[in-house]
This record gives C-alpha cells, sequence and structure tokens, in this order.
C-alpha cells in the first residue's frame, strides 16, 4: 500500500528525512513517534505528495505522487484520507453537514444545506457517524461539541471518501487522555475491520503501544527503530528520546 525507499528530503540546506525505507501492507496500524522535530509531519507529506523527495521513491497505492500529473494526484489524494491534529471542521456546520463536506472536492459550502446531498450520501454519512459513535450528534453544531467528538466527525468525514490509507498526524495531541483512547481505538477497529492501512503520528509513546500494530520512530531524520508493537516496551521507546535529548543538549 505505502512503500518508501531510501527517502532523503530537505529544507534550505537542512537534512530533515535521511535514508528512509518503510514499507506498510494493507490493513496495518502503523505509529509513527519520535522527538520534536524527527520529521513526522514531513514523512506523511511526501506520502500524499504535498512534499517532493530530494533523494529515493514514494510509492503510495501504487502512484508516485512525485511524478503525478495534477489530476493523478487528485485522484489519488482521494483514494488517502488525511487526519489532522486541528480537526479542520466547519464549527457552525452540524457534525452530518461537516462529514457530507468529505465528498466534496472543494470546500465551497453547498446552497441548501445537507439537502443538497444525494440521499444516498446522507444515509452513508450518518453510518460513518454511528461509527464513530455520534450518530445522536449528527445535527448538533460542530463547535459545541468536545474536542473528541470534533475529532470523531474528522475521522467519519474522512471515512465518506472510501479511503485505502489514512494518514493522521497527530489526531490526539489537543485531546485529553480518555478522548484520546477513544479516537485511537475507533482509528484502530476501523483500520482491522476495513482494512485500510493507518499511518498516524503520536508524541504518547504510551499510546503507540496500546494500539499500533507496529511501531515506527525517527530521531533526526533518520528511522531508528521499527518493531511490532506486541514486542515493544515504553522504555525502549523512550530510550529514542532520551537519546535525542542528550544529542540535541
Ligand atoms: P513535531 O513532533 O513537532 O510535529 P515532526 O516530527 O512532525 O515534529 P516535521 O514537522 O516533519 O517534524 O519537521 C522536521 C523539520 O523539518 C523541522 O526542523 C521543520 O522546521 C522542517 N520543515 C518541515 N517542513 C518544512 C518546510 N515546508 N520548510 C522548511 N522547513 C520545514
Ligand atoms: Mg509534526
Amino acid at each position: 500500500v505505502l512503500r518508501l525507499s531510501e527517502v532523503g528530503k530537505g529544507f534550505h540546506g537542512t537534512t530533515v528525512l535521511d535514508d528512509v525505507s518503510l514499507d506498510v501492507p494493507q490493513g496495518q496500524f502503523v505509529a509513527l513517534v519520535g522527538p520534536s522535530g524527527a520529521g513526522k509531519s514531513t514523512l506523511l507529506r511526501l506520502v500524499n505528495g504535498m512534499y517532493v523527495p530530494d533523494r529515493g521513491t514514494v510509492r503510495t497505492l501504487g502512484e508516485n505522487p512525485a511524478a503525478c500529473s495534477r489530476s493523478r494526484l487528485r485522484a489519488l489524494r482521494a483514494r488517502v484520507g488525511f487526519v489532522f491534529q486541528q480537526f479542520g471542521l466547519v464549527g457552525r456546520l452540524s457534525a452530518l453537514e461537516n462529514v457530507l463536506m468529505g465528498s466534496l472536492a472543494t470546500l465551497r459550502l453547498p446552497r441548501y444545506g445537507v439537502m443538497s446531498y444525494p440521499r444516498a450520501l446522507r444515509v452513508r454519512a450518518v453510518e460513518h457517524l454511528d461509527r464513530v459513535g455520534l450518530a445522536d450528534q449528527r445535527f448538533q453544531r460542530c463547535d459545541t461539541l468536545s474536542g473528541g467528538q470534533q475529532q470523531r466527525v474528522a475521522v467519519a468525514r474522512t471515512l465518506l471518501q472510501s479511503p485505502e490509507l489514512i494518514l493522521a498526524d497527530e489526531p490526539v495531541a489537543s485531546l485529553d487522555p480518555a478522548a484520546s483512547v477513544l479516537v485511537l481505538e475507533i482509528l484502530k477497529r476501523i483500520s482491522a475491520e476495513d482494512g485500510i492501512s493507518v499511518v498516524c503520528s503520536l508524541h504518547q509513546i504510551e499510546f503507540a503501544l496500546a494500539t499500533a500494530d507496529r511501531v515506527v520512530a525517527l530521531r533526526g531524520g533518520r528511522l531508528v527503530l521499527d518493531e511490532p508493537a506486541a514486542g515493544l516496551t515504553a522504555d525502549r521507546l523512550r530510550a529514542i528520546y532520551d537519546a535525542a535529548g542528550a544529542r540535541d543538549g
């Protein structure tokens, strides 16, 4: 589903990713951890073609995003769901309207609200809200939902595009622990049930160990660990952060 081969990326002479190789099969939940500035967000942006690698190659769902035409890249991105730390919802619209917006190529708002969308799409949108546990809140304005609920709306919106791969960049960084666990469990369940690969960057080691099938750690742009979560301990992962702290002073 996703393959990075000896990928290097820098900005203005600095090296941000160095010789990173990674192969993610279908249906796997990969946690991407590492200290701030390690290159996690950069890696995710290379995968969906927001950045072009300086060296090496990226293959996402069989395509090379760096070599795609604009229309091909748009088609590729429609197959890749993206979830951010800032949920990216329209606060004054309902949960259901926000989910339905996942079907729009542009973010232009439809004039007639929910009724602008075909019935079959509305039914699917409610089903996705149900999957994230928010069917009852579908008519509630998003700015009145809790942070965890808003992130679950964002996940439901991503599901409406039937993604084959979900990239999540610190999806729980602004949530409290209980809400974080819930969001990650939902992502994990979707990954397992639908066979969707998820690459999810996380700051909290404990969450990575509890949710992921596999943990990949970056430090200073290098891939320093890539192992099944089952055999890992928090201490081993923490050592990666400590080493970075020691090196960076
Ligand atoms: P965090 O945990 O803080 O989100 P991260 O692991 O996601 O960190 P990145 O955002 O990938 O780290 O950034 C790695 C380095 O790349 C940083 O030093 C950052 O300043 C640099 N960088 C990322 N994108 C750009 C860009 N568009 N232009 C210049 N520098 C960039
Ligand atoms: Mg980041």
